[in-house]
């Protein structure tokens, strides 16, 4: 596939197809693996050495909620989500020989792509892109940063808790070990929501969401 220098490209923005968390099998760095494999060992696969997510049997991410995402709520969105459809590079892509692809951010060169599958390029503001390249840049840099240019919807919380799967989800959560919310959730009345499930659960306050 050849992938797209973003200075051919007018414009991206993510208008929640939903088409990359449900047709792709999401690759995962060997952290991550251990990580999410630690609260959720049925969720991980590796497949040819290489360590990936689960999907469901319709090709759904198995942490795919509507249009939201579970691990962005626990901070363990996995990098290639957070970046994609853009791809950083340190070298140009092989058929960019004119290298559209070049970005220089905080006085450091990379080379960014982007994937022709996502309809959101040529979409949105063109005056976003400048935000996102500099976004992906720092992830390539510190995945761990938090993400704002998101490709999923933020998940509506109180609901969230409430539904039997959620529930199921933070059980194991709870059961198996400490989690860093998404800072954005600490600033809202969703932390109350928070304090109080783990509070419902004696078994987990003293661990899981039981942080604030
Ligand atoms: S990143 Fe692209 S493919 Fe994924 S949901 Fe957004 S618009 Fe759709
Ligand atoms: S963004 Fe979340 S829901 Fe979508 S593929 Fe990645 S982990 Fe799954």
């Amino acid at each position: 596939m050849n992938y797209i220098p973003w200075r051919l490209v007018k414009s991206w923005t993510c208008f929640m197809c939903g088409s990359c968390c449900t047709r792709y099998a999401v690759t995962l760095t060997w952290e991550e693996h251990r990580r999410i494999g630690r609260f959720w060992p049925d969720k991980v696969r590796v497949k040819n050495r290489k360590p990936y997510l689960g999907r469901r049997v319709d090709g759904r991410c198995d942490f795919l909620y509507g249009k939201g995402c579970y691990l962005q709520i626990v901070n363990m969105k996995p990098f290639s989500c957070k970046i994609w459809p853009l791809r950083v590079l340190l070298k140009p892509d092989r058929v960019d020989r004119s290298s559209h692809g070049l970005c220089q951010i905080h006085n450091r060169e990379r080379f960014v792509y982007l994937n022709p599958a996502c309809s959101g390029i040529n979409k949105g503001n063109p005056l976003d892109l400048s935000e996102t390249l500099r976004e992906v840049i720092e992830l390539s840099i510190d995945s761990k940063r938090q993400q704002r240019y998101s490709t999923t919807e933020q998940l509506d919380f109180n609901r969230l808790i409430s539904s039997p799967r959620t529930k199921r989800i933070w059980d194991q959560v709870l059961v198996r070990g400490k989690v860093d919310l998404d800072p954005a959730l600490r600033d809202q009345r969703q932390r109350e929501s928070t304090r109080l499930y783990a509070f419902e659960r004696p078994e987990g306050a003293s661990i899981g969401l039981c942080l604030y």
